[in-house]
C-alpha cells in the first residue's frame, strides 16, 4: 500500500538553497515569517562557481550574520586578462572583491538559517509547483509543492533554484526549450604561480578560465567552455591538455599546480538568455531570475542583492503594507533598474571571449584605452547594498 505523505502548511516556501534562497530565508525568518527552504543537496557541498565575490555584497553578507574573513576569505584587488597567445592586461579593480569557496559560504549561511528558525529541508528534491490561481486571498494556500519528502501548501513560493532545473521544464519557461551551448567546470588547487590578490581570466579557444585565491591556501579554477570543445575533444581532460596549453598562463597552471579533486565539478546547459522574473506567480530570485555571464564575476552579488529586494517587499506584503499586485510590480521595477543593464553588458562583452582574434582585439583595445576597460568593469558591477 502506498504511504500517504503528510501535508505541511507554511507561509513561504523557498525552492533552492544557494545564496539567493539562503539569504531570503534568513531575512524572512528574522521578520517572524514561517519559512521552509528546500535544497536537493546536503550541506556542505561543492558547486561550479568561480568563487570571487564582488565587495558590493560584503556589507549584506555581514548583515546576514557572517564575516567571510573569519572563514579564511582572501581580498582580491587586481584583475588579469589574457588572450590565448598570452597577451596580458593588468587592471586594478575599482571596488575589488574576495575569494571564498561556496562549500564554506553556503554551509555557514545554512547554519544561520537553521538558527533563525528556517525549516531547512536538505537532500529533498522539489518535483513540481502547482498554482491554484482561483485562491487569491493573502491567507490562501495558493501553491502546492510536491517534493520527494512531503507535500507542502504555501501562501508564497520563491524560485531560487539556480541556472536551470527540472522546474523550468515543468513551468514551460521560454529559455528551457532552447539548447544552451555552455558547460562549466571547477577545481580547487594549490599553486605558487598566482599572486594572492589577483583574479585572472585566461582565454582559450571557445572558452575562458578564472583563477583566484580562496580559503586554506587554495585557489579556485573555474572555466566556461563552448560545448563544441567537448564534441571535438571528447573529454574534459582533452580540452585541458589541448587548449589550455596554448595559453602560457594556463599551460603553467595545468602542468605544475596540485589539483585537489579527483574529478572536477561539472555543469552543462548554462543559459544566459533573458528569463521572466515572475512565472505563474512564483517569485524568481538569483540565477533563476536571470544569469550574468561568469566573466563579470558578479552572479553571487546579484543573487544576494535580488534576495534583499525580494525579502524587503515580502516583509511589507505580510505586514499588509502592500498587496500582491503591488509587490509584483515593485519587484519587476527594482530588478530592472538594478540588473537589466548589467546583464546586457555581460552578454555583450562575452562575445569577445573565447576567440583567438577577438580576445586579442579586446585586450589591445583596453591597453590603448584603459578608461574603456574601467568603464566596462564598472558597467557589470553595482554599488554596495
Ligand atoms: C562557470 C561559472 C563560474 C562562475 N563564477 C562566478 C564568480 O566567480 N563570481 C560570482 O559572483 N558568480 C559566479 N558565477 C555565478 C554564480 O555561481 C551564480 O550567479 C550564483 O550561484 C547564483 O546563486 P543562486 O542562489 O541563484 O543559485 P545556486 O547557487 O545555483 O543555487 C540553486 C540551488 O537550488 C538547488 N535546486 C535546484 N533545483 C532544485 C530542486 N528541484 N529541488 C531542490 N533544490 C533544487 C540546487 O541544488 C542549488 O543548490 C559563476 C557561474 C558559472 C556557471
Amino acid at each position: 500500500m502506498t504511504k500517504i505523505k503528510e501535508l505541511i502548511s507554511t507561509q513561504i516556501t523557498i525552492v533552492g538553497g544557494g545564496l539567493a534562497g539562503l539569504a531570503c530565508s534568513i531575512r524572512l525568518a528574522r521578520a517572524g515569517l514561517k519559512v521552509i527552504l528546500i535544497e536537493k543537496n546536503t550541506y556542505p557541498f561543492h558547486k561550479v562557481c568561480g568563487e570571487y565575490i564582488s565587495n558590493e555584497a560584503l556589507n549584506y553578507i555581514q548583515s546576514l550574520g557572517i564575516n567571510p574573513f573569519d572563514f579564511g576569505a582572501v581580498s582580491l584587488e587586481k584583475f588579469w586578462l589574457s588572450s590565448p597567445s598570452g597577451n596580458k592586461l593588468e587592471l586594478d579593480l575599482p571596488l575589488g572583491g574576495f575569494g571564498i569557496s561556496r562549500y564554506t559560504l553556503d554551509y555557514e549561511l545554512s547554519k544561520i538559517a537553521k538558527k533563525e528558525g528556517v525549516q531547512l529541508w536538505e537532500g529533498v528534491f522539489v518535483k513540481d509547483i502547482v498554482n491554484n490561481d482561483k485562491l487569491n486571498k493573502k491567507k490562501d494556500y495558493k501553491f502546492v509543492i510536491e517534493t520527494s519528502k512531503n507535500t507542502i501548501q504555501s501562501q508564497i513560493v520563491i524560485g531560487s533554484y539556480g541556472k536551470r532545473s527540472n522546474l523550468d521544464n515543468k513551468l514551460k519557461r521560454d529559455f528551457s526549450t532552447k539548447n544552451s551551448p555552455y558547460i562549466g567546470v571547477k577545481y580547487h588547487l594549490r599553486t605558487n604561480l598566482m599572486p594572492n590578490n589577483v583574479i585572472a581570466l585566461h582565454n582559450f579557444w571557445r572558452g575562458y578560465c578564472g583563477i583566484s585565491r580562496i580559503e586554506d591556501d587554495k585557489f579556485c579554477l573555474c572555466y566556461l567552455s563552448h560545448k563544441n570543445n567537448i564534441i571535438d575533444f571528447k573529454k574534459i581532460e582533452n580540452i585541458e591538455k589541448q587548449l589550455f596549453t596554448e595559453n602560457p598562463f594556463l599551460n603553467q597552471i595545468i602542468k605544475k599546480a596540485d589539483f585537489l579533486y579527483e574529478k572536477p565539478e561539472i555543469i552543462n546547459q548554462i543559459s544566459f538568455l533573458p528569463k521572466k522574473l515572475i512565472e505563474n506567480d512564483i517569485l524568481m530570485c538569483g540565477d533563476s531570475a536571470g544569469m550574468i555571464t561568469p566573466l563579470c564575476g558578479n552572479g553571487m552579488a546579484m543573487a544576494l542583492h535580488s534576495s534583499k529586494i525580494l525579502s524587503d517587499l515580502l516583509i511589507n506584503y505580510f505586514n499588509t503594507k502592500i498587496d500582491f499586485t503591488i509587490l509584483k510590480n515593485e519587484y519587476q521595477k527594482y530588478w530592472s533598474t538594478e540588473f537589466r543593464l548589467r546583464l546586457k553588458a555581460g552578454r555583450t562583452v562575452q562575445h569577445f571571449f573565447g576567440g583567438r582574434k577577438s580576445s586579442e582585439f579586446l585586450i589591445n583595445t583596453f591597453k590603448h584605452i584603459p578608461s574603456l576597460a574601467r568603464k566596462i568593469v564598472s558597467l557589470t558591477h553595482g554599488k554596495s547594498f
